[in-house]
């Protein structure tokens, strides 16, 4: 096995008993972006010069004896709306075409201070509104499993890029899909954990009340490990809550711990919207949990029918306010032509804004205009409660809620792009652990019948990240690996 294949718990060991050095595995994860990334095209901007050279002083530190962080010397790839300071940050935008940060979000100066590697930027829908990766400015990632097809969005270019050894972890942000969703589309691990888990500072907000850093991982334990890193309260950002630590052991997971699991299987989230490959691939995994001594059960989470538009008003109102920000003034694109500053605000914002991102913008300025805001903003928020409830009702009778991440497997680049209503029904299943802010995680389950990953949806009550990737790792066992995809 080539070392970029290879998961970073254990990399980390390598590295740590000098079996391997850092530099040697940079080098395998940039030799494998040169023959790839032509094909998957999942960067946007590549930092191989300051990757070697962290690479280097990590193994100058190993050979002082220093005592390192289990992410030292692992390659990890950043989403290119989350802050690098001095590296290129468009949020696959025109509009930030040349925005160049002047400071670190609080995750990337935390995997600084771990001593990862950042390989780079990776691609995305731009500011994060999409499911495929074709409304970025720049290019389409390509999925790795069928170079024809999406690797799923907004965070396309962060799961492609594990799913294809050009990193051996990265962070994705998810305000209604966006990691889990490309995450079960690549055949990789996906966390959005509990809002404010994690530190937003320095994440370029899409709408800031939903989004939520999380990792996009080989497996479980590399999940943990990386979510471990950058968890927790940051003064920077005041939603950031104060949480306790927990460890993570890398060797084993008691499998014990499924016996007498209450695992309810809402039955809104498998409607006949879902595919029946996908479906079954889910229900198996229910089986190998029941054979454990898992008991599992149906519930019903009925305002889930809800959950999808409720999602589209709040983030399209917010999103309308935060990217008023971007007006030809402070930063990145700016209008040639233009008579008086109205004329650069309109035209710069026509120009520098791609159609996804207008569309949002009309429709949320729309919701909150002062004739319709009760009839749209304000019902979204109050449904937002109801659901908010019910999966609090619900966790009083179970442990964890399981379903299909996705209704299907990847789609052909081209075929939804012009279908509004298809593109969005992709996070019919991941918006309303948004909506609750409660932590969800995709894991692989098996290929389709076209060779196409399939992933399932696990989601526990707020904070209870412990608990969820617990379980997780005792599925993984349970289920076994996919295969790689063959690029
Ligand atoms: N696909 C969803 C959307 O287009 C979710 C995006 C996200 O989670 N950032 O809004």
């Amino acid at each position: 096995m080539n070392l970029y294949q290879m998961p970073a718990s254990a990399l980390s060991k390598m590295i740590k008993s000098k079996e391997i050095s850092a530099l040697e595995l940079s080098e395998s994860v940039f030799s494998r972006i040169k023959s790839v990334e032509p094909k998957i095209q999942a960067y946007i901007t590549l930092c191989e010069k300051t990757a070697i050279e962290t690479a280097k002083s990590v193994d100058q530190k190993i050979s002082r004896g220093e005592n390192l962080s289990p992410l030292a010397g692992i390659p990890i790839g950043i989403k290119d709306n989350i802050c690098t300071k001095g590296t290129l940050t468009t949020c696959g935008s025109k509009m930030l075409y040349n925005f160049v940060p002047p400071f670190d979000a609080t995750v990337v100066d935390r995997l600084k201070n771990a001593d990862a590697v950042i390989t780079g930027k990776l691609n995305m829908d731009e500011f994060a509104m999409g499911s495929s990766t074709e409304t970025s400015y720049f290019k389409t990632t390509k999925n790795p499993y069928n170079l024809n097809f999406v690797p799923g969005g907004s965070s396309g270019g962060s799961a492609a890029a594990v799913a294809s050894g050009e990193a051996i972890l990265s962070l994705g942000s998810d305000t209604g899909g966006s990691i889990r969703q490309p995450a079960s589309y690549c055949g990789v691990v996906g966390l959005k954990p509990t809002y404010g888990a994690i530190s937003r500072y320095g994440l370029v907000a899409f709408a800031s009340s939903l989004d939520q850093i999380g990792p996009i991982a080989k497996c479980v334990d590399d999940a943990a490990l990386l979510y471990l890193s950058i968890y927790g309260h940051d003064e920077l950002d005041s939603t950031s809550a104060r949480i306790s630590p927990f460890s993570w052991e890398i060797e084993n997971q008691d499998i014990s711990m499924l016996k007498g699991l209450k695992i309810g299987i809402p039955r809104e989230y498998f409607s006949d919207q879902i595919d029946k490959e996908v479906k079954d691939a889910t229900l198996n995994v229910l089986k190998i949990l029941e054979e454990n001594g898992s008991q599992t059960f149906e519930i019903s989470l009925p305002n889930t029918k809800y959950a999808l538009s409720a999602y589209h008003i709040i983030s399209s109102a917010e999103a309308s306010s935060n990217l008023a920000r971007f007006d030809g003034v402070r930063y990145g694109y700016r209008a040639k032509n233009y008579k008086t500053l109205t004329q650069m605000y309109e035209n710069t914002r026509a120009e520098g804004f791609g159609n996804e991102v207008k569309t949002r913008i009309m429709l949320g300025t729309y919701v909150l205009s002062s004739g319709y805001y009760d009839a749209y903003y304000r019902r979204a928020k109050l449904l937002q409660n109801k659901i908010s409830s019910e999966f609090s009702e619900a966790f009083k009778k179970c442990d964890v809620i399981l379903t299909p991440t996705v209704p299907t497997t990847a789609f052909e680049i081209g075929c939804e792009i012009d279908d509004p209503v298809k593109m969005r029904s992709n996070d019919m299943n991941t918006a309303s652990s948004n909506i609750a802010g409660v932590p969800a995680i995709s894991l692989p389950c098996g290929l389709s019948k076209d060779g196409l990953p399939m992933g399932f949806q696990l989601i526990c009550r707020h904070f209870e990240e412990e608990k969820l990737l617990k379980i997780a790792k005792c599925c993984e066992n349970l289920i076994g690996e996919i295969k790689l995809p063959n690029i």
